[in-house]
């Protein structure tokens, strides 16, 4: 479980810190594990043994401080994007953190701060907003439609009436799977282009921690990069790569912006043993991929499933997704829902808009035990 923070009063913290959690989702241990869309394939003995030897490799040089640009896993990740999208970009256009959390962090201390402002569209991540308040920049969340897509024109209106230096579309937005059509990226980035920061336009960044996920057919934002020198999408080895662990994320970019980002970063941010892990389960990003296919047939066969129960007479609510897991309602006590889930030993989010969950896609065993569950629970 989370520990809440006990700080005392007698310590001078940020007076906007005082009511605040140390924010996370519950970690309890329960055999089937669907809350945080972690990917459930562990890494398989050939990527352990690649990451062990590269690891083995970098502790003998632990001496040293590592590789400050880490240009060696920056080509890594470009030529991993190449393969994934069709879209080249320079090892100096990819920029990476501990995870894709710390690059959003880098794009808010270097694009927000004190008297600007940081806008997205709720309902979605529950991190951006602490990252405002961490870097003292003003939090705007705009609104998504009852279908949690994005009306562009609305969109484009409350970017005019908020000018924001930074604004954050996630596709598939989290926590609902809805992915961005690039005519309303576009429509958004030429917004961005009409506000004027100093003379500068909007950043505008597209989080795509699950673009792997994408069902065929829809584009990544990967594909606008080249006309826009201030689009950032982000992408994170935690999700499709099964790496949640280890930490890394990265973003691609204009070269200029990435320089930014290099000004923000501590100094040697990205540990040697990070770096090395993080090429070695490149190599081996076909294996991944291919796990990534299957999460996302098992996804399609959920969201199916899901489409033909019904709840008190009605046809449940499902979410398209485009992501590696399904949000799902209305349910009329939700937080009773995923207590009998839990009493089940089926770990699921409470997360979304009144009277939704969400569940992570598991191997067809968990999502087997999810559905036993869901049925014995909610009587659908
Ligand atoms: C899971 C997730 C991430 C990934 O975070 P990491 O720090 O890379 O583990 C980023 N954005 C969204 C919307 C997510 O759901």
């Amino acid at each position: 479980m989370t520990t809440p923070a006990t700080v005392s009063r007698g310590l001078p913290l940020r007076p906007e810190l005082r009511d605040e959690v140390p924010y996370g989702a519950p970690q309890l241990d329960v055999p089937v594990l669907l809350n945080v869309n972690e990917n459930p394939y562990a890494p398989s003995p050939a990527v352990v043994a690649t990451i062990a030897d590269q690891v083995a490799a970098a502790a003998s040089t632990l001496n040293r401080y590592p590789d400050r640009d880490f240009l060696t896993l920056r080509a890594g990740l470009a030529d991993y994007l190449a393969g994934e999208s069709g879209v080249r970009v320079a090892p100096e256009q990819i920029w990476a953190a501990n995870g894709s959390n710390e690059v959003m962090l880098h794009l808010m201390q270097a694009f927000g701060g004190p008297g600007r402002t940081a806008l997205s569209f709720a309902p979605t991540y529950s991190m951006y907003p602490e990252y405002a308040r961490d870097t003292h920049t003003r939090w705007v969340a705009g609104r998504r439609e009852a279908d949690f897509s994005l009306d562009p024109q609305r969109a484009a209106q409350t970017i005019a009436t908020e000018r924001p230096s930074l604004i954050i579309l996630t596709s598939p937005n989290n926590p609902t799977g809805t992915a961005l059509p690039p005519e309303t990226l576009e429509v958004v980035l030429a917004a961005a282009d009409a506000v004027d920061i100093d003379g500068a336009p909007a950043v505008v960044v597209v989080d795509e921690a699950y673009g792997e996920f994408r069902r065929s057919g829809v584009p990544s934002a990967l594909e606008l990069l080249g006309d826009h020198p201030n689009l950032a999408v982000s992408r994170t080895m935690s999700k499709a790569f099964a790496l949640a662990g280890a930490r890394v994320g990265y973003l691609a970019a204009s070269r200029e912006l990435v320089d930014a980002l290099r000004i923000v970063r501590l100094p040697y941010h990205l540990s040697a043993v990070t770096q090395a892990t993080a090429r070695a389960a490149l190599q081996h990003s076909d294996e991944l991929l291919a796990q990534v296919d299957t999460l996302r047939q098992e996804r399609d066969a959920t969201v199916a499933w899901l489409r033909t129960r019904t709840l008190g007479g009605e046809p449940l609510q499902v979410a398209d997704s485009d992501a590696n897991f399904v949000l799902f309602g209305r349910f009329p006590d939700r937080q009773a829902v995923w207590r009998g889930l839990l009493d089940r030993g089926v770990l699921i989010r409470v997360v979304g808009p009144e009277g939704w969950l969400r569940v992570s896609i598991g191997t067809s065993q968990e999502m087997a035990a999810f559905k036993d569950a869901l049925v014995e629970v909610a009587g659908l």
